[in-house]
């Protein structure tokens, strides 16, 4: 009898009709003898919806009462879930992360989990209930509701396999496994059988919004057997595996990564001094803000300049840190821009070819894109560009790499 954690996100559970097919599919397995236990994402748009809600109220709400708000999307289709699944004859319970109780620290909104206790559960699944998570939702050592952050219901899913000892996390969502890049935008993109967790940890960092970055980071660090698969359709998925026995036969480029999430900023004019570096951008890191891609240049006259990168939400908050700065250290100018786009090329295979950077410049120069900012990891080479041609330069790129399937 083996044990399975279930993820289904929000278009999975969208509506009435999507709720009894994932009931559907649920009771199967249950009828197979496996031990289940499901999490859920709320219905598409909910946390949207709520999100919009608040803001027509206030400007800036407190993170306490978002996440007591947004929690509650996923805390309806639990409790529909269950309902589904009774009405088809199958004994279910609905958790809140509350209830279950699934720990987090207390930064509202991108809580951190630190424990799961496990035995409410387990009592359902030896009892041969079904046991119906909350995602994205946990509880603070004081009892105040967190969420994780946007797609959070991920690492729920995963944090519950961790703790559970599943035999494997299975991600349902609304395109059928890992692809080369976001079919949306290539619909050449290729369904890939398997990934390493290395190679989707840099896909989901570099925006691939598939898997949510941190359920990748637990999987491999727990060894959880994590698999995404579509609940439209059945196949196999994409299996994310610890190690890739197949090195040799890796091409070089497994897959393109793109986010449109980041805005630029640079100060120019300042001195090229051990400790300014440090002055720019600490304070910015001191505000909880994070710095992406990093640059400095030094001109003829010897003055500096450092570009960098932060989310788009954080760029009006990092310019007014950066002004200030701009004053103390005299510098001649701050200036932003957000109409950027970052765009990475990523795979194992990287390490052992010479020559992938210069080919992915040439293929962006032969579509007449100019480069920013670039920076690498060993497996990684991300640019930055202006946003209007990110469609062109995933596609020359999904191309050039001969990803197209
Ligand atoms: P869910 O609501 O089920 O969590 P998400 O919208 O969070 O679903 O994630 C699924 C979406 O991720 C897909 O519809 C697809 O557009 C997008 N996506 C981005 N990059 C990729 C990729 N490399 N492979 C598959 N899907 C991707
Ligand atoms: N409902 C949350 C969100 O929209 C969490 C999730 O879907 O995973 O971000
Ligand atoms: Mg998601």
């Amino acid at each position: 009898m083996a044990l399975l954690v279930q993820k289904y996100g929000g278009t999975s559970v969208g509506s009435i009709e999507r709720i009894q097919a994932v009931a559907a599919k649920v009771a199967m397995a249950h009828s197979q003898g496996e031990q289940m236990v499901v999490t859920l994402s709320a219905m598409s748009g909910e946390t949207n919806r709520l999100i919009a809600l608040a803001c027509q109220l206030n400007d800036q709400p407190s993170a306490r009462e978002m996440d007591v708000l947004v929690s509650t999307g996923e805390q309806v289709t639990i409790a529909l879930l269950c309902l589904a699944l009774q009405k088809i004859g199958v004994e279910a319970r609905s958790y809140t992360g509350g209830q279950v109780t699934i720990l987090t620290d207390s930064v509202y909104g991108k809580a951190r989990i630190q424990d799961i206790d496990g035995h409410r559960i387990r009592a359902d699944l030896e009892a041969g209930r079904v046991a119906v998570v909350a995602g994205f939702q946990g509880v603070d050592v004081d009892g105040n509701i967190t969420t994780l952050g946007r797609g959070g219901s991920d690492t729920t899913a995963v944090a519950l396999a961790a703790a559970l000892k599943a035999d494997e996390c299975q991600i349902y969502t609304d395109v059928d496994g890992v692809y080369t890049t976001d079919p949306r935008v290539v619909p050449d993109a290729r369904r890939l059988d398997v990934i390493t967790f290395e190679e989707m940890m840099e896909m989901a960092s570099q925006g691939s919004k598939v898997l949510q970055i941190r359920a990748v980071e637990f999987a491999g660090k727990y060894a959880v057997p994590l698999r995404v698969m579509s609940s439209f359709v059945d196949g196999p998925g994409t299996l994310i595996t610890l190690e890739d026995n197949d090195q040799m036969e890796k091409p070089v480029v497994s897959g393109i990564a793109f986010n449109r999430d980041e805005a630029k900023l640079t100060i120019r004019g300042i001195p090229d001094q051990p400790g300014v570096a440090a002055k720019v951008l600490g304070s910015i890191s001191e505000a909880n803000i994070e710095i992406d891609v990093i640059v400095q240049n030094v001109a003829k006259d010897n003055s500096a300049s450092i570009t960098f990168t932060v989310h788009r939400n954080d760029l009006q908050q990092t310019e007014d840190l950066l002004r200030a700065i701009a004053k103390d250290l005299g510098a001649e100018e701050v200036n932003t821009d957000s109409k950027i786009a970052k765009v990475s090329i990523v795979g194992v295979g990287m390490r052992s070819h010479a020559g992938v950077a210069a080919r992915m410049f040439e293929c962006l120069a032969g579509e007449g894109i100019n480069i920013q900012l670039i920076t690498t990891s060993e497996i990684k080479i991300a640019v930055v560009i202006e946003e209007r041609y990110l469609e062109l330069a995933v596609r020359a790129l999904h191309a050039q790499y001969e990803l197209d399937s």
